[in-house]
């Protein structure tokens, strides 16, 4: 193992877990794949080709430099779509490309009249509209006045999309405000229409809200975690499972990280271990050092906290962890060598580590610490 650790991808999860969304979604409504941040940090090259063997025949990214990784794995025929950062520069690509993107700006129409009729092809658009996120959004001003120049100019705008973004679906804590939204977006779906611009897909929901808010799905759900096999949040998995005979997670985690130990040593009852004063031996230890560490993206703040998986049992990551490396406590552990496998993330014999159980800190964790895995650690593709 040239590199310090490995990701392993699994193919037969990620087909289960895209099967599992679709019969959710049913036939009515379509999913496009989210990949941003490398594939929420399974790998763009790794995950494009399993996703598509699932049958997803459309992703999103989040900016112009996402899409022109997927398009060098994509086949030609699947469709792609950028949620965010558009430069001006990209623009004439992206049109050229047949490349959708999301227009939240008047001036990014503007910039279309203008790239557009030198390339001869339409700009594939989805207006994306505020309804309270307060992020990115046309509001009402801005969407008239774009709705009024598209009509002018119908031949250099093709209407793929009218979306929007809930803020934060996985909480009960934002109800009335999600609820709200769906109201506001309804309303200009129905003015759209009035206008004689039919938008081909109405768009809103994320994984948490295609699972909480089935009146959110329309003609499309942007599925991101779900795909890899997490849950938004605790309260979604909860609310889906609560009304479920069967009492099991139907998704699988796609992602294993492994790694080995890279040395081995006792440590006397009274000493302190790794940097500063945070872990105490309060017995005779005995202590694993492992080759990965906060630069890896193993994070921080699982100092103290974290797990790891060493001959199918479970045990502490002690002290603080470091630059590269971090340590276990394998005092239990009985016949453990150098060069033994380690479980970062993933199943190990009959235990196994997910994200979410590095203890709840906080529902971001999942998301935060997958797109952390650092671009270099070289991904595997296994069943
Ligand atoms: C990231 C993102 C999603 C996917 O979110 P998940 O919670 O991972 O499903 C959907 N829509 C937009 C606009 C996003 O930025």
């Amino acid at each position: 193992m040239a590199k310090t650790s490995v990701i392993e991808i699994s193919k037969s999860a990620v087909i289960s877990n895209i099967n599992f969304i679709k019969r959710q979604l049913g036939t009515d409504t379509t999913m496009t794949s989210v990949v941003k941040a490398n594939a929420y940090g399974h790998g763009i090259k790794e995950y494009i080709p399993l996703a598509e063997l699932a049958g997803i025949e459309h992703f999103s990214v989040f900016s112009a430099d996402e899409a022109l990784d997927v398009c060098n794995v994509k086949r030609p025929e699947t469709d792609l779509m950028v949620m965010g950062w558009m430069d001006n520069e990209q623009l004439a690509w992206a049109i050229e490309n047949g490349i959708e993107f999301f227009v939240f700006e008047t001036g990014k129409i503007q910039r279309i009249l203008e790239v557009a009729p030198k390339i001869g092809k339409p700009a594939l658009i989805h207006l994306e509209v505020e309804t309270g996120m307060n992020r990115t959004g046309l509001n009402q001003k801005s969407l008239q006045s774009v709705v009024k120049t598209i009509k002018k100019n119908p031949g250099l705008f093709v209407i793929k999309g009218l979306c929007t973004h809930l803020a934060g679906a996985e909480s009960i804590a934002n109800h009335v405000r999600v609820q709200k939204q769906l109201a506001r977006y309804k309303k200009i779906c129905k003015w759209m229409n009035y206008q004689g611009l039919v938008p081909a897909k109405r768009h809103v929901a994320s994984s948490a809200a295609a699972m909480t808010y089935p009146a959110s799905r329309y003609d499309m759900v942007r599925a991101g975690i779900l795909q890899y096999g997490y849950w938004p949040s605790a309260e979604t998995f909860i609310q889906y499972i609560s009304k479920k005979e069967e009492k099991q997670d139907p998704l699988r985690r796609v992602i294993g990280w492994k790694t080995r130990i890279m040395s081995i040593k006792k440590v006397k009852q009274g000493e302190f271990v790794s940097y500063g004063t945070s872990y105490i031996a309060h017995e005779d230890k005995v202590i694993a050092v492992i080759p990965v560490g906060y630069s890896h993206g193993y994070s921080r703040s699982l100092s103290n906290q974290g797990r790891v998986l060493i001959k199918g049992q479970r045990v502490l990551v002690i002290g603080l962890v470091n630059m590269n490396m971090l340590i276990a406590d394998i005092t239990k552990i009985p016949d453990v060598s150098i060069g033994e496998e380690v479980v970062l993330i993933g199943k190990q014999g009959e235990s196994t580590i997910t994200v979410a159980s590095f203890g709840e800190f906080s529902d971001q964790l999942n998301y935060e610490l997958l797109t952390r895995l650092p671009l270099n650690i070289p991904r595997i593709v296994v069943n």
